[in-house]
């Protein structure tokens, strides 16, 4: 198959290995750069071209899109879509995905374990909110952040006011989460493959820290997953619609809590700490499930 990888950066690990599985399986591998993609949108003949030109007909194309770039990714990998190439994750799907709140929603409407979360915009309303998810200590996310960056722990009532206070004063969006002491600055990574957790991991944060983002230090070890969190951890990349995600949880003494729900999952953290072949796992599903022109919206 000719398959390409929409990335910005052919050296990235996760885009290094999976270049290094699909050749080793005889397939043509192609890292794009969607910033460098630009297309015509027409109802006969949508075409995306590259450097002065036309790019062939790719039977699947692996999106690596970045945070940073959503809206553009998005965009060229949707354009894919309307030329009949398999997309491992759908651009739907991955929009769906980068909105965190509308995430949340989207899983609790399906009864999936979530933190009780609340959302507001008006200052009068912080007391209420607070109360909402239990009082303090209580967790404040700012929607726009990634790698832990923007997530606050505030231990008191006073401390949850000011930080919420600040970010409303500059406008930001956040959302407040109630804190589950009891997972004890860990969480479990879930990487999945259609409807199967292929490899997990549990991280941790480093003493003195909350957050578990190996970015702020965590590390990583393999772990052994319970029935429940299985099923949890499935039931929320389908719910999102996404193929592949890399699902995060945290063990609570309530059951398994869905935080968030990524489509571009990294390899090399999961692959490091579970000595798993991923990147094999992720071009042996391209084989089974990619059709050229079958590209149809899945999810809700
Ligand atoms: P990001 O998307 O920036 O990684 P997360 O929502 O995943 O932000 O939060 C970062 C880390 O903080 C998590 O991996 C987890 O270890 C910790 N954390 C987040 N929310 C909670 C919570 N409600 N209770 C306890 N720990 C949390
Ligand atoms: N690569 C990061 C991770 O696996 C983020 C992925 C994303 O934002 O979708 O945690």
């Amino acid at each position: 198959m000719r398959i390409g990888i929409l990335s910005r950066n052919k050296n990235l690990y996760s885009t290094r290995r999976l270049i290094e599985a699909g050749e080793a399986r005889g397939h043509e591998m192609h890292v794009l750069d969607p910033l460098r993609c630009y297309m015509n949108i027409n109802a006969k003949e949508p075409e995306i071209h590259m450097r002065g030109k036309e790019l062939p007909v790719f039977d699947a194309v692996i999106p690596r899109i970045g945070a940073s770039i959503t809206f553009y990714g998005t965009a060229v990998l949707r354009q894919f879509e309307m030329m009949g190439t398999y997309p491992l994750n759908e651009s739907v799907a991955i929009s769906r995905s980068r909105d965190k709140l509308r995430s949340l929603q989207l899983l609790s409407r399906k009864g999936i374990g979530l933190p009780v979360t609340g959302f507001a915009s008006k200052p009068s309303d912080i007391p209420d909110l607070i109360d909402m998810v239990g009082g303090a200590p209580l967790v404040i996310k700012l929607l726009e952040g990634t790698q832990g960056i923007g997530v606050v722990l505030a231990e008191t009532r006073k401390a949850a006011e000011s930080v919420i206070e600040a970010f409303m004063g500059l406008n930001a969006h956040f959302m407040v989460q109630e804190y589950i002491k009891e997972a004890g600055g860990a969480d479990l990574r879930c990487f999945v493959i259609g409807d199967k957790v292929i490899a997990a991991m549990k991280r941790q944060a480093k003493p003195g820290e909350f957050r578990s983002n190996l970015h702020r230090g965590g590390s990583a070890t393999l772990v052994k997953l319970s029935p429940a969190e299985r099923a949890t951890a499935v039931k929320a990349a389908k719910t999102m619609g996404l193929n592949v995600a890399g699902v995060d949880i945290l063990r609570s003494n309530h059951g398994p809590l869905v935080m968030e729900v990524n489509s571009s999952p990294g390899l090399e953290g999961i692959e490091t700490a579970t000595d798993k072949d991923v990147a094999t796992q992720i071009i042996s599903f391209i084989e089974k499930t990619a059709q050229l022109h079958k590209t149809r919206t899945k999810g809700r």
